[in-house]
């Protein structure tokens, strides 16, 4: 695999395409962020495109779907290492972030989790972004959660709060909201960590005040869980648009809700913000 092609923002989010010259329809997406708070972070990609098909990501549109192996995994950050020597001299993250739903690729995933976390000493943290699917209680069961403490941490992409409505804007395949909660309160226990809730605000679906009650009953079922509210990426064919009242909805979330954080995408403007893999033709 090598960089086939790779475009910087404004804010200086590096956005990699990946793969095998010649055959660009399969090629494999992650970006470089530097952020203020967190220091550099390398978001990759678990499948080509993703399984779960959620209506406001790009990646449903991409052509095709399959799951990344562990070693097309690890190549990404092979490569954005390889194109960005500073990241060897200092700490930096892994986020499973980019396009693919981790949980339904969990063997490679953990897979490559382990393998870079050896190539690697100098890497502080590997998050973990998912919708909780279905097919993600094997892996909540039977991970050796504990050879993670202090290493990993959870982010769960909630965005709505009732079960069927996440089963129409997001997957029908599933977890119901309670469950999965369940897990991470366990999980983020064995590990040693506060996982955080993701909560991207539609306009008009999910950010009003009668939401915002509901979000504060789900957000005292979590333990240490910290509410994370973000702005939509805008993208292609996608029939949600973002909130228009990202402001009164925080408000209302800042009085009700003490661990809340508000967060607005790097890089969207090379499609490398949450939701925008996939977004463009490398063609
Ligand atoms: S938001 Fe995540 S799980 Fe949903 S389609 Fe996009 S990459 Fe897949």
């Amino acid at each position: 695999m090598e960089i086939i092609k790779v475009v910087t923002s404004n804010d200086h989010t590096k956005k990699y395409f990946l793969g095998i010259v010649g055959l660009l329809d399969s090629h494999i997406e992650a970006c470089l962020l530097n952020l203020a708070r967190y220091g550099y972070i390398i978001c990759v990609s678990s499948q080509i495109g993703c399984s779960q098909k959620c209506e406001f990501c790009a990646a449903k549109n991409s052509n095709g779907t399959r799951n990344l192996s562990s070693d097309e995994i690890q190549e990404q950050i092979r490569l954005v290492v390889e194109d960005n020597p500073q990241l060897a001299a200092g700490k930096f993250q892994v986020t499973y972030m980019g396009s693919g739903e981790p949980l339904s690729n969990y063997k490679n995933v953990f897979d490559s989790i382990d393998r870079i976390r050896m190539e690697y000493p100098n890497l502080s943290k590997v998050n973990i972004s998912t919708t909780c699917p279905s097919s993600g209680r094997y892996c909540f069961e039977n991970t050796d959660w504990e050879s993670y403490y202090d290493f990993l941490h959870f982010q769960y992409s909630l965005h709505f709060v009732q079960d069927r409505e996440r089963y129409r804007y997001l997957s029908p395949r599933l977890m119901k909201i309670s469950e999965a909660i369940n897990y991470l309160n366990r999980v983020s226990v064995l590990i040693n960590d506060t996982y955080k809730v993701n909560y991207i605000l539609f306009d008009g679906l999910n950010d009003s005040r009668e939401k915002a009650k509901e979000l504060k009953k789900i957000m005292d079922k979590t333990e240490n869980a910290i509410l994370k509210i973000s702005t939509m990426c805008e993208i292609y064919e996608c029939s949600l648009l973002p909130s228009q009242s990202f402001d009164q909805f925080s408000e209302s979330i800042k009085k009700m809700i003490n661990r809340a954080e508000f967060f607005s995408s790097d890089g969207t403007d090379v499609n490398a913000g949450c939701g925008q893999f996939y977004n463009e033709s490398i063609l």
